[in-house]
């Protein structure tokens, strides 16, 4: 039988039901999916191949998923930091995004958060932002896979008077990228107290119409419950629910201050949540209660947040500093362990966007969309358990080769769809600029 590619590797992590890992393993690809998986010599015969990619010192495992983010704000990368959420957002973030935001930002930006995701073995994310138009052209020029949310608030901005003006945005947004390979367009509301019970009820039906799925972020901080608190007599994640806006459709950003009953209502109704832990901690927003949630049954993935407050885009840091986190925090050394958070940051994490058909795990009909890590690294031996060494050891310089939708677009740590030089030089341009015009520096 013919296929396209045949990647090899020491051990092949399926994070399928079983959770099988292949020593000595191949996956075979064709036109763009997974056809078979399984030992190298068995595939090696079955299959002839146009080109096989990996060998000896790798492995191979389903491209990671980072469920929230705010792809263009890396070049805010830095801006400001070691500030509380609100002063971060509201003196600093703000105005920047007030003064810069435009569809080229956004195009520019989005190319470098890409690059820097891909490099580091994320191939699909999903996205809050402005402009959604051009980061989704950005990103299906790189070759990713996510989801872009078109911004929903109730305010003023650069591309938008009031909550009907955005609702348009993600309309048009809607129309041009419904049923494209790569890009599943979306609404993404701020929050609950970014948007008014109408306006969030408006993107709930919104969603429906069109079958797209819905962001939020939900409870990032102690001042959010008391503001949803004051307004609607009601925490943040029962004021949802009784909006109607919970569902298996939504990815809650955070979900940090939650009660006891707001986790068994985002279990209820199978909302999967975005952890941000790195964001979390730096703003000092608090720790969001993931023992709980996954004890019972909530879909916790993860998340980087923007780079302006985390400050990369690295789901193999994010894993590691959750599953060490949670030890701590709970008092129990066998919380969150390695093989639990690659399946949140791989399978789980494609489920939350609602392309777990799609990708997330390494099975046949699955989108090729697989990582090759190169064991042969000082910080990586010996090996015992390869679960292990991703989530506790391994670095982002790490990964050799990417594919995504059965592209190689990383191939020998080398970005092959665009220019990474200029990419970068772009930034460090936009950087000159927005310095110079600020008056704090
Ligand atoms: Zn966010």
């Amino acid at each position: 039988m013919q296929a396209d590619s045949l990647i090899t590797a020491d051990y092949v992590l399926t994070m399928d039901r079983n959770l099988t890992v292949v020593q000595k393993g191949a996956i075979a690809v064709k036109d763009k999916k997974i056809i078979a998986v399984g030992p190298a010599d068995e595939l090696m015969r079955t299959f002839s191949s146009l080109q096989t990619i990996g060998g000896d010192g790798k492995v191979a495992f389903p491209g990671l998923v980072n469920t929230h983010t705010h792809a263009a704000m890396v070049y805010f990368r830095g801006l400001a930091d070691d500030l509380p959420l609100k002063v971060w957002l509201e003196e600093h973030i703000w105005p920047a995004e007030g003064r810069w935001l435009s569809p080229e930002f956004v195009h520019d930006a989005v190319e470098l958060a890409c690059l820097e995701m891909l490099k580091g073995g994320i191939t699909s994310y999903a996205d809050m932002y402005f402009f959604s138009d051009s980061g989704a052209r950005a990103t299906k020029k790189i070759g990713m896979r996510a989801v872009i949310g078109a911004g929903i608030v109730d305010f003023p901005t650069v591309t938008g008077k009031n909550a009907d003006d955005y609702l348009a945005n993600a309309e048009r947004l809607i129309a041009a990228w419904k049923g494209d390979d790569l890009i599943t367009p979306s609404i993404a509301d701020h929050s609950a107290y970014a948007c008014s019970p109408e306006t969030l009820k408006k993107s709930r039906e919104c969603a429906e119409k069109h079958g797209v799925p819905l962001q939020i972020h939900i409870s990032e901080t102690a001042w959010e419950v008391g503001e949803i608190l004051s307004r609607y007599h009601k925490r943040p994640v029962a004021h949802l629910e009784a909006l109607g806006f919970l569902n298996e459709n939504l990815i809650a950003a955070h979900c940090v201050w939650l009660e006891p009953d707001e986790i068994e209502m985002l279990a209820e109704r199978r909302t999967g949540v975005s952890h941000c832990i790195e964001s979390n901690l730096k703003l000092a927003s608090g720790i969001a209660p993931v023992t709980s949630m996954l004890k019972a049954g909530v879909r916790v993935t993860f998340g980087t947040d923007g780079a302006a407050s985390n400050n990369d885009l690295n789901i193999l840091s994010e894993m590691s500093t959750a599953a060490k986190v949670h030890k701590a925090v709970s008092g129990d050394p066998t919380a969150l362990n390695a093989k639990q958070a690659l399946l949140m940051a791989t399978r789980w994490g494609a489920e939350a966007m609602g392309l777990g058909r799609v990708t997330g795990s390494l099975e046949p009909g699955k989108a090729a969309d697989i990582v090759l890590a190169d064991l042969n690294q000082p910080h990586l031996a010996p090996l015992y358990d390869v679960y292990s060494h991703i989530v506790y050891s391994m670095h982002a310089a790490d990964v050799d080769t990417v594919l995504v939708n059965g592209s190689m677009v990383v191939d020998k740590k080398k970005l092959t769809t665009a220019d990474e030089a200029e990419i970068v030089a772009k930034a460090s341009a936009w950087g000159k600029k927005i310095k110079k015009a600020d008056t704090r520096f």
